[in-house]
């Protein structure tokens, strides 16, 4: 078994400067694809679980592909994790799952939606720390919010209206010593979904310099970087070609994200473009053979499609050719780790 608190993941690509895609599922295919991608690039691999993929596979499905992608590939470090714990209650749930990582995110009210008070979030994301930690299990904590909503998760911002919401820098360094978090999301202008920015983004609505200004005084903090899909042309372009409408839409150039690494960036969250690759690979199957009616006949396409948007992302990101190099710690080892801090 492979699998590793995600704190272990983090250090060792701060280290070694590169990033971490953290890619989410809700399905056999979508695991199957992000270990054919690690497999193939040799690299580690966070695969990530939102309150609505569970409740999608009820639990316990999503559970045991996780665990089996792990067995399958004992040489391919994997974090399993919470994204997007709306309370202390779902992390701890996810705890008792074996995850190895939870996100708390206390940015939004426990209905995921309202922007939460400081005070709120400090004490929530400290109460799951404090759990978390005497576990080994690693705390992803969240300060700003993001534009959009993904899987009934988020404010609703606009484009516009996210530019209100962004981490300020002179908070985030009180918000990480208060709670004790291990890496801390930042809200840079993004959003969650497909429909990110309506013309390609440029500084003015994608603000790297948080980024920047965090890291330089907080050189140690590992940020996350959520909303991160790049929303290539070439996949919409295939779903509208074979009978999608999706409009004209732009998401995160992934050399933005290059420069986020950087700076401190070390977990990448990306789920949309492997959404975008699975649809369009669908669409184009059935287009090509009315008479098929086998689901794997449109199943493995799709898998292939979304494995190949995680390769590219590895490569870009800097993981590939790191699974070798992370060792591999238990969550008993980062009990004591934790203790002794
Ligand atoms: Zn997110």
């Amino acid at each position: 078994m492979a699998l590793i608190p995600m704190r272990t993941l983090l250090d060792h690509a701060a280290e070694n400067e590169y990033g971490v895609a953290a890619f989410n599922v809700n399905n056999m295919e979508q695991i199957q694809a992000i270990m054919m991608a690690a497999n193939e690039t040799e690299s580690p691999v966070i695969v990530q679980a939102s309150r609505g993929a569970r409740s999608y596979s009820d639990d316990n499905y999503l559970r045991h592909l996780m665990v089996a992608a792990a067995e399958l590939n004992p040489h391919i470090p994997m974090a399993m994790h919470q994204d997007h714990g709306n309370s202390p209650a779902t992390c701890i749930s996810a705890m008792d799952m074996d995850f190895t990582s939870v996100m708390m995110d206390g940015s939004l009210e426990e209905d995921g939606k309202t922007p939460a008070s400081w005070d709120y979030n400090v004490r929530v994301t400290r109460e799951v720390v404090e759990a978390a930690h005497a576990r080994g299990v690693t705390v992803e904590a969240e300060l700003g919010c993001l534009g959009g909503i993904e899987d009934g998760q988020g404010a609703g911002l606009s484009e516009e209206e996210a530019q209100d919401h962004l981490t300020d820098p002179d908070e985030a360094g009180r918000f990480v010593e208060e709670t004790g978090c291990d890496a801390l999301a930042v809200a840079i202008g993004t959003s969650h979904g497909a429909y990110k920015f309506k013309k390609k983004p440029t500084g003015k609505v994608l603000r790297m310099e948080v980024i920047r200004e965090i890291h330089s005084r907080m050189p140690n903090c590992h940020m996350v970087m959520h909303g991160s899909s790049s929303v290539p042309k070439e996949l919409v372009d295939i779903i509208n070609e074979y009978g999608g409408s999706i409009p004209e839409t732009y998401g995160v150039p992934v050399e933005d994200i290059q420069e986020g690494i950087r700076h401190g960036v070390r977990k990448v969250n990306v789920d949309t473009d492997n959404r975008l690759a699975i649809t369009g690979a669908i669409r184009k199957a059935f287009a090509e053979d009315g008479a098929e009616f086998d689901p794997r006949y449109y199943l493995k396409p799709a898998r292939v499609a979304m494995a190949e948007v995680c390769k590219a992302r590895m490569i870009s990101f800097g993981q590939a050719g790191n699974a070798a190099g992370v060792e591999m710690k238990t969550l008993e080892d980062l009990k004591s780790y934790y203790a002794m801090a």
